[in-house]
């Protein structure tokens, strides 16, 4: 994965638009926010450890339950496992891996914490400890800020929302490569393999209540 070093400003999303998932479908709008790095550690570049608040871990496991954001960057592998480790598997049976998408943290107005969803990998596995900064917010953090109205979300966004007919899973498009790494998600066998969950292709259960 890409390393960018903590608090930098964000630089991942080539098209500098963001795609929020919700239930309901995908928002989408050039934020009006400025977004820092945060958990974007990469090999050979050391990084800062140490211990966390011991409610951290659970917290932020909570945000990247919540709204994924700019999905389809590809299932990274962690670069400080054992070579062969594979992707992280998602401790939690909502989603079945940790390394597909983003999640956001708002800072301070005008401002969002932006971080891979393996950070909680680096932090449960390999000590890293991020800014201070980042760990008050998210103890602060409101899953509302994807729920609009919100200050976040800019007037403008774009709104897809998931065909709930069950007839075409998704009209085809510019974006129907994302659905390759949505099904990733409804594969049945977190901790499978990777190539296995990639071959069942469909949409994501979770999008159809
Ligand atoms: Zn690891």
């Amino acid at each position: 994965m890409a390393y960018f070093a903590d608090l930098t400003p964000y630089a991942y999303s080539h098209t500098g638009e963001e795609i929020v998932w919700r239930e309901w479908g995908e928002l989408s709008y050039r934020p009006r926010y400025e977004r820092r790095n945060v958990g974007w550690l990469a090999a050979p570049h050391p990084f800062e450890q140490g211990p966390v608040p011991a409610w951290f871990a659970g917290a932020l496991l909570d945000i990247i339950d919540g709204p994924a954001v700019n999905e389809c960057r590809g299932l990274h592998e962690c670069e400080f496992c054992p070579p062969g480790t594979g992707p992280i598997a998602h401790p939690r049976p909502s989603r079945n891996w940790l390394a597909y998408y983003e999640i956001r943290v708002p800072a301070e107005p005008g401002v969002m914490f932006a971080a891979p969803s393996l950070i909680w990998h680096y932090v449960t596995a390999h000590d890293y400890r991020p800014p201070t900064a980042f760990v008050e917010a998210v103890r602060r953090y409101d899953a509302g800020w994807a729920a609009e109205p919100s200050p976040w979300i800019p007037p403008d966004a774009e709104r897809d929302l998931w065909d709930r007919t069950g007839e075409s899973p998704r009209p085809p498009g510019p974006r129907s490569t994302r659905w390759s790494a949505l099904s990733r998600r409804s594969a049945p066998t977190p901790g499978g393999s990777p190539a296995g969950a990639a071959a069942t292709p469909g949409p994501p259960s979770r999008s159809r209540p």
